[in-house]
């Protein structure tokens, strides 16, 4: 009997990959994927943590679907992800018409788990974190299902780290690898099938393989990664400042797929700060080890995470941050305002620093970060940059239809095309060399001075209605 699961998704990449597993192991029973809660028998909500109020938002989120249970009395509901990790049955008593409660470390007990439901009647949690690479299974991606010819590719799940604002590491679990057999074979799978670009991700891909006794840490997963025959571009994310080691950076001379992009989050530019933060770097650190990457990758582009208004924060700190940022200088700045995560070490602080003045620094950062990126940007004026084209642009119109792909450096290039015929669509997937001809905040534009002519498979412009067929 045909069933149809919704799966809503919040939050990042891991929770991304985490509906990935949750749909996998819901196949052999049948159930096919659907947009449309309606027609759901099972939907699942597969919740994150970091957002400010995240189980405030989830529980009035969930309640829109509650009324859906008055027409399909077999509708299951249940609750996925870290706000469930962190909560557990406490959920099941906040909400009357939830069914399930489950961790990412149970998703493989998700078929049983319903199974009980619907035959027991019993509303169940179970929030296990497994502590054994036995006890975790990873499954491999499903390739191009979003028809890009970019993929991503889960390396490992947890945090060994013990930031003060974070809860991951209550709620992920310690650091756990995936077998790099796995991980290379998953990868070819990908190139195979027409993915010409990996993102490997992970909390702290960085310390890869220290839970394991193979001698494959991250520098030598990369160089396997890197040697896949056919692989044209290599990202990771995300990295940490005490475990990014020279041997790693290196990796950016030898590797030709390693594209010069690197995320390296700093959170504040006050030692201050940072040890409150339990961070375990200080600035002059952060800044010798950003230093040593521009050596070794003269112009590659760099981007960071800051958060301002950590409990503590002085003006004096907030200064010093500025500093940092000033010194560094990114490409890309991802901010935030602190706000407390229950369960995390920095919640038992007094959140001291008042929301106008947090949201000022904010304001005062994004607009030196975005100085910082014009000017960059600025630089690629006129110049020819090569492009891996992803697909039709979001700010494509019938009327101005546009393609876009990115620079090996993460910049966005959106070009023009005649009409969006199949001639252009099939332009996914292949390199094109665009010359810049307008400079945007966050994102270029540009003229298609050439494209490549490849006979590389790609089998997921089927997915476009684009035949390949010669
Ligand atoms: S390293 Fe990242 S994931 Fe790990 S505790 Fe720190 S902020 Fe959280």
């Amino acid at each position: 009997m045909q069933r149809f699961v919704y799966v809503q998704t919040f939050g990042c990449q891991m929770n991304a990959y985490d509906t990935e597993r949750i749909l996998q192991v819901l196949e052999p029973l049948s159930y096919t994927p659907t947009d449309d809660p309606a027609q759901a028998d099972l939907i699942l909500l597969n919740s994150c943590t970091v957002r400010d109020r995240a189980e405030q938002k989830l529980m009035s989120y969930l309640g829109t679907f509650a009324p859906l249970k008055q027409h399909n009395p077999d509708l299951l509901i249940g609750v996925g992800g870290c706000v469930a990790q962190q909560e557990g049955e406490a959920l099941l008593k906040k909400a009357k018409y939830l069914d399930l409660v489950f961790g990412p470390d149970n998703i493989p007990s998700l078929p049983a788990l319903i199974d009980r439901v619907r035959s027991e009647g019993q509303r169940l949690s179970e929030t296990v974190l497994h502590k054994k690479k036995d006890g975790y299974e990873f499954v491999a991606g499903k390739p191009l299902e979003d028809g890009k010819p970019v993929a991503n590719v889960t390396v490992m799940k947890g945090c060994n780290k013990n930031c003060a604002f974070c809860i991951v590491p209550q709620v992920r679990g310690r650091e756990l690898s995936k077998p790099a057999d796995d991980v290379v074979a998953e990868v070819t799978r990908f190139v195979e099938s027409g993915v010409r670009e990996i993102l490997l991700l992970g909390q702290n891909v960085n310390s890869y393989g220290h839970d394991r006794s193979d001698g494959v840490l991250f520098p030598q997963l990369l160089d396997r990664v890197a040697a896949v025959p056919g692989l044209d571009r290599l990202r990771f994310t995300t990295s940490h400042p005490w475990d990014c080691t020279d041997e790693l950076i290196d990796r950016f001379a030898t590797l030709e797929p390693l594209c010069e992009y690197f995320h390296l989050p700093v959170q504040s530019g006050s030692d201050r700060v940072l040890e409150r933060m339990r961070r375990g770097y200080t600035a002059a650190e952060y800044i010798e080890r950003a230093d040593r990457i521009r050596a070794v990758v003269p112009g590659i582009y760099f981007s960071t995470d800051i958060i301002v208004g950590f409990p503590g924060e002085t003006e004096a700190d907030f200064e010093e941050t500025l500093s940092l940022i000033d010194r560094v200088k990114y490409d890309f700045l991802f901010g935030f305002t602190y706000s407390p995560r229950p369960g995390t070490k920095a919640a038992q602080y007094e959140d001291d620093v008042p929301e106008p003045e947090k949201a000022r620094r904010l304001q005062v950062v994004f607009e030196l970060a975005d100085r910082q990126r014009r000017a960059r940007l600025a630089t690629l004026q006129d110049q020819v940059v090569e492009v891996l084209v992803e697909g039709p642009s979001r700010a494509s119109t019938a009327l101005k239809p546009q393609m876009m792909g990115r620079t090996r450096t993460n910049v966005i290039v959106n070009f023009p095309v005649g009409s969006m015929a199949l001639g252009q669509l099939r332009w996914v997937g292949q390199m094109a060399q665009v010359k810049v001809t307008r400079v945007s905040p966050h994102s270029v534009t540009g003229e298609v001075v050439q494209i490549e002519e490849t006979t590389r498979p790609r089998p997921f412009l089927a997915g476009l209605g684009v035949s390949t067929a010669a």
